[in-house]
């Protein structure tokens, strides 16, 4: 089973993929760690990637289309992925499709975790506080252009999947424990 889990920053979409990855045997596959990873490495796309991951603008399309081509046919992803982060971006939609239909495989579902601004600035601010900081993205500024680009880059991917008859939503605004009964319902009835 393939699924995307689409939403905005601090939505629980990684939380939340991390739970479906445990029950069914899938591999989590978020294109923000790998990034975060290349940056650590210092890599050539790590050091491509720095600072706009920094201003919190996405790095470009054929980055991360590149990175996801590779990494879904490792044999990890035989029983499946979630691809977490990714696409964020109409073109990386259509850039999925293409490599999926190339490989012979196919999206099952698309689950968007769907929570209002306000409640991300507050998470955020909560995260923030918690950990310090740990991310160089987590600061007020840098969230604020994140939401931006979701609403303007990201959030078109949601009537691209509906009109393919894929798109499920769950409200990502109840208890965790909520979110991940709701999404297990769904997941069930894609594949009923
Ligand atoms: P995330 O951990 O998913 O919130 O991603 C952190 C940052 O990595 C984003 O703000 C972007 O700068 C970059 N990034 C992650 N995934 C993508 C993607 N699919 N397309 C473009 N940029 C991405």
């Amino acid at each position: 089973m393939n699924l995307i889990f689409l939403g905005p920053p601090g939505a629980g979409k990684g939380t939340q993929a991390g739970r479906v990855e445990a029950a069914h045997g899938l591999v989590q596959l978020s294109t923000g760690d790998m990034l975060r990873a290349a940056v650590a490495d210092g890599s050539v796309i790590g050091r491509q990637a720095e600072e706009i991951m920094e201003r919190g603008d996405l790095v470009p399309d054929d980055v991360v289309v590149t990175i996801i081509a590779d990494r879904i046919t490792h044999p990890d992803c035989a029983n499946g992925f979630i691809l977490d982060g990714f696409p964020r971006t109409v073109g990386q939609a259509e850039a999925l499709d293409a490599m999926l239909a190339e490989k012979g495989m196919k999206l099952h579902a698309v689950i968007e975790i769907r929570v209002d601004d306000a409640i991300l600035v507050e998470r955020i601010r909560t995260r923030i506080a918690e950990t310090g900081g740990s991310r160089a993205d987590d600061s007020e500024e840098t969230l604020k252009n994140r939401l931006d680009v979701y609403h303007a880059q990201t959030a078109p991917l949601i009537p691209y999947y509906q009109s393919q008859g894929k798109l499920l939503v769950v409200d990502g605004m109840k208890p965790v424990d909520d979110v991940s009964r709701d999404i297990e319902e769904k997941i069930g009835l894609a594949t009923a």
